[in-house]
């Protein structure tokens, strides 16, 4: 147990739900941020408040350590990303699978704001859910992109944060089981229930997976990765 807080990049999607368990698993304090840049991840946005609540309300320990929620705007970003829509396009995924919203280095751009908050409070620990395993498409997620940054924001801040990625190396179902080894049933079924994946930012039809339009590479990636998941506990 590190007294060093961390600071979460908290979407309100499976992934970064799964860092938050895991987090507050590990730190004495836990606060989480949220970026708000376009109307797509609105939706996603939405699931943090429902989200916190219910991990705080399922373990004691968790309810203690848990601390405040931050939302920053970055309306530039949503400016970037709203290239596609600007030029009278519809959301379309392109040819690697990515919504052509998608933000080159958009998490370089999250990392070092939430380092800057990180500074701010004092929080020595940043945890993302940043995957090399199931995301091909984006470079930014890789973990030499990480630990690059780690050290250009350490120099850069003269800090020691250490940035944590504990989903890089397992797949979607893994997890899940990770979910389950931190929360049991409980935090499995709620990160079925509220939290929010799907590109195209709908709630639409409850799968057993969750919510979410169903034919996007994102639901279709938590699709496979909860049907594995559930086929190797049965
Ligand atoms: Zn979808």
């Amino acid at each position: 147990m590190s007294d060093d807080g961390a600071l979460v990049l908290f979407s309100g999607g499976q992934d970064s739900t799964t860092c938050l368990a895991w987090a507050l698993e590990r730190f004495s304090r836990v606060e989480t941020l949220g970026f708000d840049y376009n109307q797509r991840h609105r939706v996603e946005l939405d699931r943090r408040a429902i989200l916190r609540e219910a991990m705080a309300g399922m373990n004691p320990a968790w309810l203690r350590r848990l601390g405040r929620d931050h939302t920053i705007a970055l309306d530039a970003l949503g400016k970037v990303s709203e290239t596609a829509l600007t030029r009278s396009t519809e959301i379309a995924l392109e040819a690697g699978g990515l919504p052509n919203t998608f933000v080159p280095g958009r998490n370089i751009i999250f990392l070092t704001f939430a380092a800057a908050l990180a500074y701010r409070r004092s929080l020595g620990h940043i945890v993302g859910g940043m995957c090399e395993t199931d995301y091909s498409g984006y470079p930014d997620c890789r973990d030499d992109t990480i630990k690059a940054l780690q050290v250009a924001l350490n120099l850069g801040m003269d800090r020691r944060f250490v940035l944590h990625t504990p989903l890089m190396w397992i797949d979607k179902a893994e997890t899940w089981t990770m979910a389950q080894d931190l929360g049991g049933r409980p935090l499995v079924d709620l990160i079925v229930e509220d939290t929010h994946t799907c590109y195209l930012g709908t709630r639409g039809e409850r799968h057993a997976w969750g919510y979410g339009c169903g034919t996007c590479p994102a639901c279709e990636l938590r699709a496979k990765g909860h049907a594995k998941f559930v086929a190797e506990a049965a």
